[in-house]
Order: C-alpha cells, then sequence, then structure tokens
C-alpha cells in the first residue's frame, strides 16, 4: 500500500518510521522496515497494527543509513506478521504495493527449486528471483532488470541488499512510484507526502522504469531496460 525508501541518511529509521506515519491515511494492515545500522548489520522488523506498534519494536539509536518500509494492505495472505513486508530471501529485501498476478506460477517454479517460503504473499516471490539471479552471478541491478519482465500485474517495489548501503532500488507498472534527492541523500516513495520536507528534488517515473538511488544519483532505465533520463523538479513545486 505504501513504501517508503532512503539511502545515505544519518537516522534513515527515523525518516522512515515518519513516512510510513504520513502514508497511514491511505489505510493498512501492518507495517515493516529493513534497515542497516551504523555498524552495517541489518535489522528487519514488522508488525501488525499501527505504525506506532513497528516504532515500538525498533531499537533507538540505530543511526541507520539505508533503509525501506511498507504499510501492507494484504491482497495475498492473512495480515500477520511474517506476511507483512519486507520479505527476505538471501541477501534481497523487497516491499511491494499492487498484485503479482502470475506469482502462484513462479512460486511453484522456485519451490521446484528447492526454494521455501515463509509468508503467504504474492511479493515473496520476486526476493527469490532476485536472489535466484544473483546466485547465478549477476550483480544486483542486472537481478533486477532480469526478473521485472516475468511479473505480471501492476505494482510499485523497493529493493535493498543486505551489506549494500550505498544503493536502494525500485521499480514501477501500472503503481505510482517517485525518487528524490536531497544533498546527499536519495529517496523513493510512493506518494510524494513521504519525501516532503526531506528531498530537495522530485523525479516522477514513467510507468514500467526502474531506477537506481545512490546519495545524490537517480539513474533511470526504462520498460525494455535501456538507460533513460527523467526531469528532476524542486520538491516545492511537485505537488
Ligand atoms: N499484494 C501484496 C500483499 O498482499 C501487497 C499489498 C499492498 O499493496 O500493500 O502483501
Amino acid at each position: 500500500c505504501g513504501i517508503v525508501g532512503v539511502v545515505g541518511h544519518n537516522g534513515a529509521e527515523g525518516f522512515i518510521l515518519e513516512g510510513l506515519r504520513r502514508l497511514e491515511y491511505r489505510g493498512y494492515d501492518s507495517a515493516g522496515i529493513a534497515v542497516t545500522d551504523r555498524g552495517g548489520a541489518l535489522h528487519r522488523l514488522r508488525a501488525t497494527g499501527k505504525v506506532q506498534a513497528l516504532a515500538d519494536k525498533v531499537p533507538a539509536g540505530l543511526g541507520g543509513s539505508t533503509a525501506i518500509g511498507h504499510t501492507r494492505w494484504a491482497t495475498h495472505g492473512a495480515a500477520s506478521d511474517d506476511n507483512a513486508h519486507p520479505h527476505k530471501a538471501g541477501r534481497v529485501l523487497v516491499v511491494h504495493n499492487g498484485i503479482i498476478e502470475n506469482f502462484k506460477t513462479l512460486r511453484e517454479e522456485l519451490s521446484a527449486e528447492g526454494r521455501s517460503f515463509t509468508s503467504q504473499t504474492d511479493t515473496e516471490v520476486v526476493a527469490h528471483m532476485i536472489d535466484r539471479e544473483m546466485q547465478a552471478g549477476s550483480d544486483p541491478v542486472a537481478a533486477l532488470k532480469a526478473v521485472l519482465p516475468r511479473l505480471e500485474g501492476a505494482f510499485a517495489l523497493g529493493v535493498m541488499i543486505e551489506d549494500e548501503t550505498g544503493f536502494i532500488m525500485g521499480a514501477r507498472k501500472g503503481a505510482p512510484l517517485i525518487a528524490g534527492l536531497g544533498s546527499s541523500q536519495g529517496y523513493l516513495g510512493s506518494d510524494p507526502l513521504a519525501l516532503s520536507g526531506h528531498a530537495e528534488q522530485i523525479m516522477f517515473l514513467d510507468d514500467g522504469d526502474m531506477v537506481v538511488i545512490r546519495p545524490g544519483s537517480i539513474d533511470v532505465f526504462d520498460a525494455h531496460g535501456a538507460a533513460a533520463s527523467r526531469k528532476l523538479v524542486p520538491a516545492e513545486t511537485s505537488h
């Protein structure tokens, strides 16, 4: 339902929780966050109910730099901690809005390869598919690029890789997603409201776009995987 992401922040978890609170008005049944703390350790926390229930689980003083967060409105699998996002496979963490229509076929394919699932969501297959590409030798950008054409349905994705604090990734097809820049931060959000007061510039993405967001820079690839450029607009005039 709601996606927020950040890279290059000093206190990423606080920014994500604030963003998730701003998206509460859209409705949700659970929330979650993945954040890399200042020592490089990953924390993945999820809670059913209010964003406050999630905030209560986040240890104080993480000083995170890189994080993704989500408010979930369940479509596949009950509202539970295990079904809440981010989902994780190997080093890959994924948050997702919308529906992966062909997830059953994909899940059967992945199960046949010996992969096991910890949720009933359509989302978890995406984490496994990216992880599978990386296990086969692809870098994270190539891995996401290879997976996107296989996903049917309308969706927005936020992706981060454990141990890689230098970037986050996003993709959209039939669901809203924007990127943003600060002086030394990069942002991802399903709604400009989540980035307001933080991002100095906002980038609206075309349908089918994929983005790699680093502190101070955004690389865009179009629906065919070709490098593309999209306009950055000052955040104050973006909505
Ligand atoms: N289909 C996903 C799920 O049920 C995402 C739902 C959403 O947009 O929050 O977990």
